[in-house]
């Protein structure tokens, strides 16, 4: 049996700290695929194929690793690519809350399917993708928390 993780989020964009989970999951399972919500309800700085090629672009050197987009609910997106688990990132007690409740709910949708979830190396537990935009925007440098090629993104964005 092939053990696909799902690895869903908005990546707007992706930090060093998602990189992480990545690199963790692609030694424990089979493949990881990374998909990259389109449509979300939150505003987003990147627009959704924009964030899928920065997304390949820092994956790039994980052989067993996919980045796609997904429309939609993501059980039926797990349903389609034959995904068992959906993969999760915690970094604090904070994330807990809305992680358990989403996982619950995902029970409920397609209950054959598990959340996993794993933790970031400690350097990574204070990464958040809404921080970064955040420094970004106010001309701050992200070099530290995001690959050169969003750093990069970055800039041109908020120039
Ligand atoms: P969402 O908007 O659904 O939270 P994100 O793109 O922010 O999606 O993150 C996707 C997943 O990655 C979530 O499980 C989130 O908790 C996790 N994550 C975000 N930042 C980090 C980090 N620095 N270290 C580990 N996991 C993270």
């Amino acid at each position: 049996m092939t053990r696909v993780a799902l690895y869903p989020g908005t990546f707007d964009p992706i930090t060093n700290g998602h990189a992480d989970i990545v690199q963790r999951a692609a030694r424990i399972f089979d493949r990881v695929i990374v998909a990259v919500a389109h449509g979300t309800s939150k505003s987003v700085c990147f627009p959704t194929d924009q964030r899928v090629v920065l997304a390949r672009v820092v994956l790039a050197d994980v052989p067993n690793c996919e980045v796609c987009r997904f429309d939609g609910l993501l059980a039926n997106f797990a349903r389609e690519r034959g995904a068992r688990i959906i993969l999760r990132g915690l970094r604090a007690v904070s994330d807990f809350e809305y992680e358990f409740q989403l996982a619950g709910m995902n029970r409920k949708i397609i209950p054959d399917v598990d959340t996993i979830f794993l933790t970031p190396a400690e350097q990574y537990q204070f990464i958040s993708s809404s921080l970064i935009r955040e420094i970004a925007a106010l001309k701050g440098d992200v070099s530290a928390f995001v690959h050169p090629a969003v750093a990069e993104a970055l800039v041109k964005r908020y120039a």
